[in-house]
């Protein structure tokens, strides 16, 4: 078999931790398979990288940002290649460049585009483990790019999606894909299973556990994931296709605190306002969210949407850049997102009635909602939204 295993940084954060994920490694390998490894930084360096650099610049070119981001996962490969030439194994470490992972040119937010595949089946074929850096990627002037925060995931699906790989293991610091944070939901349960569609929601909206675009990839070449701990045994929970798992209408409550609601009042009230101002947030690069637009009166009308937190002032400045046409604009960031997703749901009715009565128990205004056809979404304020967890958890009775 050749299995590629990704782990995050709490799973290199020391040395002890180094040689644990080799000794895991290993056992693969000298059970006979073939073994690609995908590191992040260790521990919270690629924070410490973005506080370094903003010591010095406070907005640094992003592709000098780039440039010192690939320096934290180059440290992972290269001590985890120490770590298991000690333990006796021969072992590569590679970066994006020596794969070669090409990407698209968007600094700090590159996709994947090719992975040239045979330097690692090169490698594999003298029986070496090959360690390859997460998160980043080549581009065509053969500057580093990386994928956004947590990419890293998205690199060891890549990379079994070009080797044709039999699985792609994600280890991480939590058994598994749960039903809620299990930090914020404490009756929480694991899940043995859940579709790409459901996995694609529950990351799109903030479970932390994988970076979406791991998924919609994994989806796509029907890559097989298991996401499960480093520092235990268990199984994880494994990602794949199929419709409703667990035969559960719901299978997972996920909260976002990292949103922000950008509100444009006293639009005109004519065609081509909504292309306009999102065509313009679009050529910015800024993700939208959630959409609401008013009913028109008096021949205007209000736009609001959420975006991330980050985001939200690039929102407005664009806005204001581009449009004069309006009365004002403002920004909320005490706003968070809860949703509940379930591939069942889709032919389910009443399950946005259940959920939109959990909160009216609980007393919480809803503020916006969303929907789609495995996801149910509203937007409340933060500091309700841990008790709004609990509580639409309850009600589908998720910790059962
Ligand atoms: N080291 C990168 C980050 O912290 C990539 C990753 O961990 O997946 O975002
Ligand atoms: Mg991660």
């Amino acid at each position: 078999m050749l299995i590629v295993k990704k782990f995050g940084g709490t799973s290199v954060a020391n040395k002890e931790r180094i040689f644990n994920v080799a000794r895991r490694c290993i056992e693969d390998y000298q059970a006979g398979h073939d073994v690609v490894v995908v590191l992040s930084a260790m521990g919270k360096y690629t924070d410490e990288l973005i506080d370094m650099a903003k010591d010095i610049n406070e907005l640094p070119p992003k592709r000098e940002m780039d440039m010192l981001f690939t320096i934290g996962e180059q440290m992972s490969v290269a001590l985890m290649a120490m770590a298991m030439n000690k333990l006796g194994v021969p072992a590569i470490s590679l970066n994006a460049f020596q794969v070669a992972m090409h990407s698209t040119s968007v600094y700090g937010n590159a996709r994947l585009k090719r992975i040239d595949s045979e330097r690692i089946r090169h490698e594999l074929e003298a029986r070496k483990i090959v360690i390859v850096t997460g998160f980043q990627g080549i581009n065509k002037y053969d500057d580093y790019t990386t994928l956004g925060r947590g990419g890293s995931d998205t690199t060891a699906v890549a990379l079994a999606a070009a080797l044709h790989a039999d699985k792609c293991e994600i280890y991480t610091d939590v058994d598994g894909v749960y039903t809620a944070d299990p930090r914020k939901v404490p009756n929480a349960r694991k899940l043995d299973a859940v579709t790409y569609d459901e996995m694609l929601e529950l990351a799109t909206l903030g479970a932390g556990v994988l970076h979406n675009r791991s998924v919609e990839l994994a989806k796509k070449y029907g890559v097989r994931m298991v996401v499960r701990s480093s520092l235990n045994t268990s199984e994880g929970t494994v990602v794949r296709g199929g419709s409703k798992m667990e035969k559960m209408l719901v299978s997972g409550v996920a909260g976002d605190a990292d949103t922000a609601r950008v509100a444009i009042v006293g639009l005109k009230d004519e065609p081509g306002v909504a292309f306009k101002v999102f065509n313009a947030l679009a050529k910015h690069n800024i993700n939208i969210d959630m959409i609401l637009q008013s009913v028109g009166r008096k021949g205007t009308k209000d736009i609001s949407f959420t975006t991330n937190e980050e985001s939200a002032e690039e929102a407005v400045k664009v806005i204001n850049e581009n449009f004069s046409d309006f009365e004002s604009i403002d920004v909320d960031k005490k706003v968070a997102k809860v949703s509940i997703v379930g591939a069942g749901m889709q032919s389910n009715a009443g399950v946005a009635a259940k959920m939109f009565e959990a909160l009216y128990d609980s007393n919480i205004n809803i503020r916006m909602i969303s929907t789609s056809e495995i996801r149910v979404t509203v937007l409340i304020d933060e500091d309700k939204m841990e008790r709004a967890m609990g509580a639409v958890h309850d009600k589908f009775a998720l910790g059962e």
